[in-house]
């Protein structure tokens, strides 16, 4: 391709509307254009990036025996009614664009497609023989997400590999399992990603197992805790740690005391001159239902210990049935106007006790239950002599104890943030340490969920109708386009890895009026095409410095100059990653190249 002839328009400033390093270089390299909030034009540039990743997935998903389909974007109410995912992903938070066609039929268009091809399954595998099967396909997904930000990294509108397979039992949806967890580090390494597999949370579901795989990258919106050994890695989401000793109680006697501006858990320790500790912290949160039931839980756990919301997530879904719903819709903590909804007096908020009245609870609300639902974290359970609120504002309590002041709550569940620092579960004296990470891929063993919901049934080797057993496997690859750059720039611009860079060579004419370095340099552009090197030819009417920083800007991995060094029979070339420069004999240029790129991709 000849620059002159190409869309090619870059940016000598940095984008307004960009954060992190790798969106503003993609908006100033000309790789995307925003269109609206989270929806972008993947320019041409950006284009054969997204191909070339999408290659690569597609051949490592190819060599497990996955077969390619295309499945609709356009997805039927009904169809997520079955599997009971309509109100979640609609109402509240949910994330699916929904809309109603011209025969007043509600539609969404596909988030994901666990509905779709269970559908599909459902009605084409009737037999053990047809099984183990394994679908996938890479499309444009569409989520209404609720902060899209990042350019390409949360998107609205993204590309994503979404893999199902479908099996007649566990083992065999395991074995796919492990092929997929080794597809998706061929995946990343071949994409040339620095990258960690992490445990991840596989949400209400329970039991089943799921893998995340980071990108590593201070942009990254998780947080991976991992220990040094390499035994142990985990999103925060799900991590689990041993929580620091606490420190014996300094209270004896139960006694109430006045305790001014002291709602926070520093406040508090500083003034009473104790440990967070030795604190039981009463942390409220409202839980609201498919079916509109809104629960108000009161979270008691150690001072020194935050909730984590996922893990209470997972907690209060599994309470749905008690509610008579099917799922949880939102979880938060109740904001002023929420409160003002539910609350009959004026909270203590910060000092809450752990047996705050049920007549703070206005009666006979629909949908609200009438009483608190508590529940008491592991760390919290074995404190003595300890300080908690009073119910009163400026006035805690300490030297109390369960079972005599106050009722330890029967549901005794784990829903405590693991921390850097901590001591790992598996080793304690291994101490977890931190990193940001990029989720570019999720594997996960979904069981019968979807099977189950939407009967989706085979006939098994007994002659006995069995629901599928199912796995999914998501790469999200628009995403993992974008954190190539962001693990991969300087101060100059992209440095793309070869495998995926839009083009592998650039040439460059510093001057084209100058007819010699013109025609060396169209020769040697046919000729490294011809040979399989993807090469640019750089031949607009610019100054030769301007096109050295676009060149250095896009990230093309190598560059050929025609210059000065013709007269002896050879160009300059240059490797963008380290800027490493040398001169080569015209003759050598093509093998040399064509060498350096089969090098770097295998
Ligand atoms: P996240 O936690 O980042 O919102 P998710 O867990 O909802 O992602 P999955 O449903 O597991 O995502 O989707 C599979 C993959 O698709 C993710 O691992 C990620 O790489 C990609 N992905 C998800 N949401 C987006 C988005 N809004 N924009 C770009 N890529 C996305
Ligand atoms: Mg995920």
């Amino acid at each position: 391709m000849r620059l002159s002839q190409m869309l090619f328009v870059t940016l000598r400033e940095d984008p307004a509307e960009a954060e992190i390093p790798s969106h503003k270089l993609l908006l100033r390299a000309g790789y995307i254009r925003r269109v609206a909030s989270g929806v972008y034009a993947y320019l041409p540039l950006m284009w054969r990036v997204l191909q070339k990743a999408s290659e690569i997935v597609r051949q490592e998903m190819n060599a497990t025996g996955a077969q390619e389909c295309l499945l609709p974007q356009l997805q039927p109410a009904d169809l997520w009614r079955e599997s009971g995912r309509w109100d979640t992903y609609t109402k509240a938070e949910g994330i699916m664009f929904a809309l109603t066609d011209r025969h007043d039929r509600e539609m969404g268009l596909g988030p994901t497609h666990e509905e779709v091809i269970t559908l599909v399954a459902r009605e084409m595998i009737r037999s053990y023989r047809q099984l183990p099967l394994h679908l996938y396909q890479i499309q444009t997904k569409f989520r209404d997400e609720i902060r899209p930000r990042f350019g390409l990294m949360r998107g609205r509108e993204f590309i994503m590999k979404d893999g199902y397979s479908f099996h007649s039992d566990a083992d065999s949806l395991k074995e796919t399992y492990q092929d997929m967890d080794v597809a998706y580090s061929n995946i990343l390494r071949r994409c040339g990603l620095a990258f960690r597999a992490v445990e991840a949370d596989s949400g209400a579901i329970g039991g089943a197992a799921s893998q995340e795989f980071m990108v590593l990258a201070e942009a990254g919106e998780d947080e991976v805790l991992y220990t040094e050994d390499g035994k142990y890695s985990a999103n925060v989401e799900k991590a689990i740690s041993l929580p620091p000793e606490a420190d014996p109680s300094t209270f004896e006697g139960y006694k109430k005391l006045e305790t001014p501006n002291t709602p926070t858990i520093d406040s508090l320790s500083q003034f009473l001159k104790c440990s967070p500790t030795q604190i039981v912290k009463n942390v409220l949160y409202q839980a609201v239902y498919d079916n509109g039931a809104t629960v108000l839980a009161l979270v008691s756990i150690r001072g020194d210990q935050d909730v984590n919301e996922v893990k209470l997530q997972n907690e209060l879904s599994k309470l749905a049935v008690n509610y008579k719903g099917n799922t949880l819709l939102a979880l938060e903590v109740p904001s002023e106007e929420g409160q003002r909804k539910w609350a009959a007096n004026p909270l203590p908020l910060g000092y809450i006790a752990p047996d705050l009245a049920d007549d703070y609870i206005q009666p006979n609300i629909k949908h609200l239950e009438p009483k608190f639902l508590r529940m008491v974290d592991k760390t919290a359970v074995d404190l003595k002599n300890f300080v908690t609120g009073s119910n009163e504002s400026d006035h805690h309590v300490v030297g109390a104890n369960w079972g005599d002041q106050f009722t330890l709550p029967k549901l005794v569940v784990d829903v405590r943030k693991a921390f850097a620092g901590d001591r790992a579960v598996h080793d304690p004296s291994q101490l977890l340490q931190t990193a940001r990470g990029i989720e570019i891929g999720h594997i996960f063993q979904l069981g019968v969920k979807y099977s189950q919901a939407m009967g989706a049934v085979y006939t098994n080797e007994q002659g006995e109708e069995s629901p599928f057993w199912m796995g999914c496997y998501g790469v999200g690859v628009s995403r993992l386009a974008q954190a190539a750059v962001e693990q991969s720039y300087d101060k100059d611009g992209i440095i793309w890895p070869v495998a995926i860079a839009p083009y592998q060579a650039i040439v460059v004419i510093p001057n084209i009026a100058d007819a010699k370095q013109v025609k060396a340099a169209e020769k040697l552009y046919e000729e490294l095409n011809a040979a399989g090197v993807e090469t640019l030819l750089d031949d607009r009417d610019e100054r030769a410095g301007v096109k050295f920083k676009d060149a250095d800007l896009i990230g093309i991995p190598f560059r050929v100059v025609t210059g000065r060094s013709l007269k002896q029979g050879k160009v300059e070339v240059v490797k963008r990653a380290n800027h490493e420069a040398q001169e080569l004999a015209i003759e050598a240029v093509v093998s040399t190249l064509k060498q350096w790129v089969e090098d770097a991709v295998s």
